[in-house]
């Protein structure tokens, strides 16, 4: 049985002007690369090559470094140089799963005025372009809750949370006897409740709880009356 090649092509155009285009095509053939050139201009010049993959996807980087715009591809081929043009915007973070909202600082763009350290990552939203609202707030909160122990309740083994702060990112640490003797202190500052790595189970359980009691919310991010009397009779 033999393998058929299928034909791939890609064109490639630079503008020089307004008038005036080269073009480069790249066609897969059975010896290698077809590469066809034409220098765009009346009577310019056209070139039909030969050439080995190599050869071939290197005139292709040399091409987009020089200008090509790849403007056309039916199929990959050869494999398309890293910085292939024209470049996407990068695609947007993904927004907090609770409810959110168009950030109102940098309204979405992510991007605020810039500054030394941190460029123009908006602090508000740290560059996601949108923040919680109240009640995604409200049941974001709820969740560390249900994902934190009171400090006295720790155990050797569990795995808790020490927060981060300024350029330190908060971590994680395997509790010990010694932990325990010297970590009181460590809850204090969040009510005494410490955050405990999950299983993958109880993350799941304590997600859905965290969306049901959302869903329970008014828009300030206060129980709603029917809600609490609920609470109440359960
Ligand atoms: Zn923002």
């Amino acid at each position: 049985m033999t393998t058929t090649t299928t034909k791939r092509t890609h064109l490639l155009y630079l503008t020089v002007d307004a008038d005036t285009r080269r073009e480069l095509r790249f066609a897969d053939c059975v010896e290698g690369v077809e590469v066809y050139s034409f220098d765009g201009l009346d009577c310019g010049e056209e070139i039909t090559v030969v050439l080995p993959r190599a050869e071939a996807r290197a005139r292709w980087t040399a091409a987009l470094a020089e200008g090509y715009v790849w403007t056309r591809s039916i199929v990959e081929l050869p494999p398309a140089p890293v910085a292939a043009a024209p470049v996407a915007p990068p695609a947007k973070p993904a927004a907090p799963s609770f409810e959110s909202e168009i950030c109102s600082r940098c309204l979405g763009s992510g991007h605020f005025s810039r500054c030394r350290m941190y460029g123009t990552t908006c602090f508000r939203c740290a560059g996601k372009g949108r923040t919680l609202t109240k009640r995604g707030e409200a049941a974001m909160a709820y969740l560390r809750l249900l994902r934190s122990k009171p400090v006295a309740e720790i155990q050797p083994g569990d795995v808790v949370e020490i927060p981060g702060g300024g350029p330190f990112p908060a971590r994680w640490e395997t509790v010990d006897a010694a932990w325990i003797a010297a970590g009181h202190a460590l809850g204090c500052s969040r009510g005494g409740m410490v955050r405990v790595r999950q299983t993958r189970e109880q993350s799941a359980a304590t997600w859905a709880a965290a969306l049901a009691y959302e869903a329970t919310l008014t828009k300030a991010g206060t129980q709603r009356k029917a809600s609490k009397r609920e609470a109440v009779a359960a």
